[in-house]
């Protein structure tokens, strides 16, 4: 009988597994105990607990298909309006558990494989063997609660020129070799987020890809610790976290992001879902639910995250006094405006879903498209409207926790830096918050994150432009100039 993953299993298995995690100039030997990784690996271990809590047992699982046991919700697949709603509870559920700060916690890559299984037929048109492989990989990683990260963009060396007219042909990650028993990769593909705390990583490629490119137009899906596969991680800003007062958000989410080098990595056929095949590479993005199941997920996650930064900047104003002056209450109400769009096409995606002719649910790809077209511009003026209110309190601030331990430091600061409302700590302890949110590297990243996570934006706008009803709003015109005249 399967039994819910909980985090200690979580942490157990990705413990010092043989994963090849680089930073700083070193392998980094276990990111269960490593300063750069331990808090956000702990961060991801209570998301798996809070799904294996018999008290969440409708809300986070469903009976599994195979076997009747509870499996995690994010790999069903929706057949109603109904199910996507559970499945928004799955995904606030986790969210709120990390304040919407960690994007690629285990449902996202989970939505994208749950959109393959929901049309094989799309998979299968590369040959039957690849939609078999797939639907009885998705089984596994739904039998076992398993965790998928995925890099999918090429990386950023060279954009004038496609795959194969690199300067090296196994720059970006694709094919060099095909054995009996499967195939060979090289070369690296990007943005790994929160890859180092995976199981399996997912390479594929949804950049378009052009007559040539063939070797590029793969999925696969690689355990985390296969021989040959190398992840760099960025900058990790959990080590600049000092302690946990003066950074409470970088300690513990900094999911980190890695490049995914692959030095002859080996994939064995069962693991290989496209191969060398354009069209399909495209069509499992878009003629299968796959980027919207996932992205679905990143929906319900950002609009948690604004909740939170609503909430942050209600308790800044509250702070500072200012929370009753009208013009800030002006800038409060453009923020909720902003926040709330993004929670009512959450809801948006149930009401205005179809079913196709196989039993599938599509959430609506205009409803998805529209917000993500936008989020790059209207997060940052988010973040922007933020830093308005709160005016210099960000930055008058003690230089850190310590400064309390000084009596001499602790008594100016006390004096000078209290609010009516709460105690110069407590309120030092809302700024720093606010701070890591906007202001550190961490909050940095996030407005790159936010930018980026589903593509430049002017992919976006081209899905917006696919899947808006042009049809609809022309016919307004046509009838509009199809109108009879009228006397003067
Ligand atoms: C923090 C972060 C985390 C991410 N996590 C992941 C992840 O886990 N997995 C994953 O696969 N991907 C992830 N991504 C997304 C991804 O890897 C890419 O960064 C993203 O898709 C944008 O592609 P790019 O970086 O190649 O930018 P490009 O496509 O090179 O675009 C960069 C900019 O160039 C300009 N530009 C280029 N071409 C055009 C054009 N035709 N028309 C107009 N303007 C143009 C635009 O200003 C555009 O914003 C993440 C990104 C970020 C920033």
């Amino acid at each position: 009988m399967a039994t819910l993953r909980t985090g200690n299993e979580y942490l157990r298995a990705i413990k010092a597994d043989g994963r090849r995690v680089f930073l700083n100039a070193e392998q980094v030997p276990d990111v269960t105990t490593h300063p750069a990784f331990r808090e956000a690996a702990r961060s991801i271990a209570a998301l798996y607990d809070i799904a294996a809590d018999p008290a969440n047992r409708e809300r986070m699982t469903f009976a599994s298909p195979a076997t009747g046991e509870p499996v995690l919700r994010c790999y069903q697949i929706p057949k109603t309006p109904a199910d996507l709603a559970k499945k928004r509870a799955f995904y606030e559920a986790w969210a709120e558990r990390t304040f919407g700060l960690m994007g690629r916690t285990p449902d996202h890559v989970a939505g994208f494989f749950t959109g393959y299984a929901a049309k094989p037929s799309v998979i299968a048109r590369g040959g039957k063997q690849y939609a078999e492989n797939l639907l009885r990989f998705f089984e596994h990683i739904r039998e076992n609660h398993q965790y998928l990260s995925y890099v999918i963009v090429p990386p950023q060396i060279d954009r004038s020129k496609p795959a194969h007219k690199q300067s090296d042909p196994a720059l970006y990650a694709g094919v060099v070799k095909e054995r009996d028993d499967g195939i060979v990769l090289a070369g690296a593909q990007q943005l790994g987020t929160a890859a180092v705390f995976s199981d399996w990583l997912q390479v594929s490629c949804i950049t378009p890809l052009q007559p040539g490119d063939e070797a590029y137009a793969i999925n696969v899906a690689l355990p985390i610790n296969t021989p040959g596969l190398k992840l760099y991680s960025r900058r990790a800003f959990a080590l600049q976290a000092t302690n946990s007062f003066d950074y409470p958000l970088s300690g513990r989410f900094d999911e980190s992001d890695a490049l995914a080098v692959l030095e002859n990595v080996f994939v064995p056929w069962e693991h290989v879902f496209v191969y060398r095949n354009i069209e399909v590479c495209r069509a499992q993005w878009w003629e299968t639910p796959a980027h919207i199941y996932g992205n679905h997920q990143a929906q319900a996650r950002y609009a948690t995250k604004l909740r939170f930064m609503l909430g942050l900047a209600q308790r800044l104003n509250e702070m500072t006094g200012n929370a009753a002056n009208p013009a800030v209450m002006v800038q409060m109400g453009e923020l909720a405006a902003l926040a709330q769009t993004v929670e009512s096409m959450l809801r948006a995606h149930e009401v205005l879903a179809t079913v196709d002719d196989e039993g599938v649910l599509w959430p609506s790809r205009a409803t998805l498209y529209a917000v993500m077209a936008l989020q790059s511009e209207t997060f940052p003026r988010m973040v922007d409207l933020i830093r308005e209110m709160a005016g210099g309190s960000l930055i008058v601030q003690p230089s850190s926790v310590a400064d309390f331990e000084n009596p001499e430091m602790a008594r100016d600061i006390e004096r000078y830096m209290h609010s009516p409302q709460a105690s110069a700590r407590s309120r030092m302890a809302l700024m720093r918050l606010a701070w890591d949110f906007i202001g550190s590297e961490f909050g940095a990243r996030h407005q790159q994150y936010e930018k980026f996570y589903g593509g430049a934006s002017f992919l976006v706008k081209q899905n917006m432009y696919r899947n808006y009803d042009f049809k609809r709003a022309a016919g307004l015109v046509d009838a509009a100039l199809s109108l009879p005249p009228y006397e003067r």
